[in-house]
């Protein structure tokens, strides 16, 4: 691919040449017996990779869409959103948009959320649904899920709303054992596939909710994936090409093995991070928090960033981020998820090193 500039920035991730090949392919009609046999060869690697013998659904939207639907679907009374960072923040904006009651837990860019912080929220018992974004992608930060999840199986009738999205399929997010109402992801983060599908799985319990929950509308209604997805079908016509990507995709990370998939991203992070900190840098999430899929950098050397990410791209062609709304500047971001791996991040930090000496930094 000539010209082509090599993707570092979280989201969308660099697209293997293999992935572009199967998202490529010939169409078929998605009422067919061979989009159905697709389907059900794609269902079975979804449920192994969100540990789930129950359904998990491919929405043919970005994965706002289904942050969107959670909300639409499994709030009642009031939605309590933990909110510490730009994605978790919106969240709370959405559902106030879809005319829900919400309530926002706010805790410091770069903290994370804790089950203590949130556990008196619950004991009021006005709540009946809460929000957690995993991975905080602008700000690099990952939430204790598990600790949050064993608070919120003590509040069975509290909806468990998680955001997956960045940090999917590079950490273990084990939907039933998380105790999950909603578990999601979208497609061009750690699957490293072309963005415009999400994938996500629902409890049999927030299924039961939906039902007495009014103007679920039609798109997003987990009724109606439930009932397409009997037939191994989606309610209605979805990105085809997304699901030959995605066998492709999930044949390429059984290959590799889970364990295998899980410890590059770990080695991926440890090298960003020990890079960052040996060249004076600081991270910007709090210690222990940091972030298995991309790392967020405190431009503690006052650096021109978007110069410095100009030079990467023009010498080395590929690109990092330069930091992601109120942080912009402040802070810059490296993506080292997806089909990433330690040489090829060495390869990004050489490059970054002799862009900046370049630049006579
Ligand atoms: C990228 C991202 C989203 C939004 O994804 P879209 O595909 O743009 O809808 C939501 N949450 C997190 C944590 C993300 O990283």
């Amino acid at each position: 691919m000539k010209n082509h500039i090599k993707l570092f920035i979280p989201g969308p991730v660099e697209v293997s040449p293999s992935t572009l090949q199967a998202f490529a392919s010939p169409m078929i009609g998605h009422r067919s017996p061979e989009f159905q046999s697709l389907y059900r060869e794609v269902q079975t690697g979804l449920q192994k990779l969100f540990q789930t013998q129950g359904p998990v659904f491919v929405s043919t939207s970005s994965a706002w869409g289904v942050m969107e639907a959670a909300i639409r679907n499994l709030v009642a009374r009031r939605v309590l959103c933990c909110a510490n960072g730009a994605f978790s923040d919106k969240w709370y904006d959405v559902a106030l948009r879809c005319g829900k009651e919400a309530e926002k837990l706010s805790v410091p860019w770069g903290k994370p959320i804790t089950p203590e912080q949130i556990e008196p929220y619950l004991q009021t018992g006005r709540f009946d649904a809460l929000t957690l974004v995993h991975n905080e992608t602008s700000t690099g930060l990952m939430n204790p899920l598990e600790e949050i999840a064993q608070l919120l199986k003590h509040y069975p009738e509290v909806s468990f709303l998680v955001d997956c999205v960045s940090s999917f399929s590079a950490v273990p997010t084990p939907f039933e054992q998380l105790g999950a109402d909603v578990l999601l992801t979208g497609s061009q983060k750690a699957l490293a596939l072309p963005p415009g599908i999400s994938l996500f799985a629902v409890s049999e319990r927030a299924l039961q909710k939906a039902r007495s929950i009014p103007a679920r509308g039609f798109y997003f209604d987990f009724l109606e994936f439930e009932a397409n997805h009997r037939k191994s079908m989606t309610p209605s016509t979805p990105s085809i090409s997304h699901f030959f990507a995605l066998r492709h995709k999930l044949a390429e990370i059984f290959q590799e093995g889970l364990e295998a998939r899980y410890e590059r991203h770990r080695r991926n992070a440890e090298l960003v991070r020990h890079w960052a900190l040996s060249r004076g840098f600081e991270l910007f999430p709090a210690r222990g928090f940091e972030s298995v899929t991309l790392t967020c950098i405190r431009n503690t050397r006052g650096i021109d960033v978007g110069a410095w990410i100009a030079r990467l791209r023009e010498r080395f062609g590929c690109v990092i981020d330069g930091g992601y709304g109120k942080i912009r500047g402040m802070t810059f971001r490296i993506s080292h998820m997806g089909d990433e791996t330690p040489q090829t991040i060495q390869n990004l930090l050489e490059g970054l090193d002799r862009a900046l000496d370049e630049l006579g930094g």
